[in-house]
């Protein structure tokens, strides 16, 4: 899976993992680096490894040179393995690619790619099903399973809101539900499990953090080292916090710049037919979907907002022509 992995991420790894072990292999999960705290529910830390944490490494290592089938989750470039993708690449087991990211590499000598899917876990659950013969969901899923699907749907989808929810989103979950899983349980684990700091921390960036320009409907929040080291705030505590800038009426772009470990970390969400996906890939050496992507930055995070702002009036037009 990708490096800071969300819910789709590890729940479909997890998911597709799962399905393969019951097939009869054996299976290592490996994630680039350490997960958020509120997605620790799904992950029995004996079976996901973690190639940032020193002590598991080697273990890494040898398990992804050693393998027979390389499968690659929610993701479809290998920089965003980070220092893990240069394993990847040299290791001799062919690779499996299983995403919906626009702009793939091609790496992998099998590609189930969709970028018209919502989730990479919807895509596993289509895999599984069709592997399967379509047969009942009940027979192929069991509960944990289903709770993984779910979670990488819920939260690439924003709890079934964002405009890639479809009629076969919809049945996906409808069929996974027949196992009979808690849908409102596997919710409130990720999304009303917040350290408190978390809560504390998302007051101060709105109320003291959050830029709107109303110009050119846009909203940013630019988030120093020294503030989240102020907050204690680990990664996951700052996930999902560029989405409020598009609750301000009319803004369309919201924009999210965290200075962690030296380098900026970008996050953009857009509404409608506005493509971040454009503008981070061509100015903040990033990518993803239209209406979320991600990016970075090298420079300063003073350097990296003003260039930011500089490119705005090129956007302008295209920004005030989203419905
Ligand atoms: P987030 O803001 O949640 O970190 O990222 C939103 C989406 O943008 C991710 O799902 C991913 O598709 C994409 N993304 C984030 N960072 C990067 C990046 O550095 N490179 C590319 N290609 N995509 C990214
Ligand atoms: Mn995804």
């Amino acid at each position: 899976m990708h490096r800071d992995p969300d819910a789709d991420a590890l729940g479909s790894s997890l998911g597709w993992a799962s399905y393969l072990s019951k097939k009869g292999h054996e299976v290592t999960v490996i994630s680039p680096t350490e997960y958020a705290a509120n997605l620790r529910w799904m992950v029995n830390p004996d079976l996901v490894l973690v190639y940032e944490k020193a002590s598991e490494q080697a273990k890494c290592r040898k398990k992804i040179q050693e393998a027979t089938l390389i499968c690659c989750l929610d993701f479809s470039v290998l920089s965003r393995l980070k220092d893990l993708g240069k394993v990847v690449q040299e290791a001799p087991a062919p690779k499996m690619m299983i995403d919906h990211h626009l702009e793939p590499e091609y790496f992998a000598t099998w590609m189930i790619w969709d970028t018209n899917a919502a989730a990479t876990a919807q895509l596993v659950y289509q895999l599984v099903k069709e592997l399967e013969d379509y047969a009942p969901a009940t027979e192929i899923f069991d509960v944990p399973m289903a709770e993984y699907l779910y979670a990488g749907i819920m939260t690439d989808t924003g709890s079934f809101r964002h405009a890639n929810v479809t009629a076969d989103v919809h049945l996906a979950v409808a069929d996974l539900m027949r196992t009979g899983f808690d849908s409102s349980r596997v919710h409130r684990l990720i999304y009303d499990n917040a350290p408190l700091s978390r809560l504390q921390f998302l007051g101060y960036v709105l109320s003291q953090k959050l830029v709107v320009l109303p110009k050119y409907r846009t909203a940013y929040m630019v988030l120093t080292e020294a503030e989240l080291q102020r907050f204690n705030s680990s990664t996951g505590e700052t996930e999902g916090i560029v989405n409020y800038g598009l609750q301000v009426e009319n803004v369309v772009m919201s924009a999210m710049f965290i200075e962690r470990k030296g380098e900026i970390k970008i996050s953009f969400r857009s509404v409608g037919t506005f493509s971040v996906r454009d503008l981070a890939s061509t100015h903040f050496n990033g990518g993803g979907h239209k209406n979320a992507s991600g990016g970075r930055s090298e420079q300063s995070v003073n350097e990296t907002v003003d260039y930011f702002l500089s490119i705005l009036p090129t956007y302008e037009q295209a920004l005030l022509s989203v419905d």
